[in-house]
């Protein structure tokens, strides 16, 4: 039968605190090994009853010995649902393809950064479904089918008032704004 537990870390100061086992504040014995160490972990059903274990010498790990115990023992790990990452947003992964092409631009414009440009237009073509790329010196716009962008150069400048359009990132290395526009 399966049994759940969890995995229990007490800093050595936690334990001293408390007058628990030989803690001081430089550290205290794992069980395992004898080292004296920053914190001691144990697999149990409740912190309380980690704490006890420990108090009574029957529990008390550093970190490379419950490792071990962990792997020898058969552990399976089972991740809680809510601390499960969430699945990104259209805007978060838009997001960290407009920041990894800027610093593509940034470090390769010099060369022309053509292979920034091609990877960026394809990418977000998927992502906003674009039906149209407008190139301009100074600004760049795809009309997508939920959302349109604009990346306008740091040399340019864009009113956005009355547009629609608003600013969502600015990068550091190039200065390039981008501004979205989400249909309803
Ligand atoms: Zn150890």
């Amino acid at each position: 039968m399966a049994n759940t537990m969890k995995l229990y870390r007490f800093s050595a100061e936690e334990l001293t605190e408390k007058e628990i086992a030989d803690a001081t504040d430089d550290g205290v014995k794992c069980d395992g090994c004898n080292w004296r160490v920053s914190y001691l972990y144990v697999l149990a059903g409740s912190r309380e009853e980690a704490l006890k274990m420990i108090e009574h010498g029957e529990a008390g790990l550093c970190g490379n010995c419950i490792s071990d115990l962990i792997v020898e023992g058969g552990y399976q790990i089972l991740i809680q649902e809510h601390n499960k990452t969430k699945p990104k947003t259209t805007t978060e992964i838009l997001l960290d393809t407009i920041k990894s092409f800027e610093w593509c631009w940034h470090i390769n414009q010099s060369i022309g950064g053509h292979d920034c440009w091609s990877k960026l237009f394809e990418e977000i073509s998927k992502r906003v479904k674009t039906k149209k790329i407008i190139e301009r010196i100074g600004y760049t716009i795809f009309l997508g089918e939920d959302v349109d962008l604009i990346r306008i150069a740091s040399f340019s400048e864009f009113d956005n008032e009355g547009t629609g359009f608003e600013l969502f990132y600015k990068d550091s290395h190039t200065d390039a704004k981008w501004y979205m526009k989400k249909k309803s």
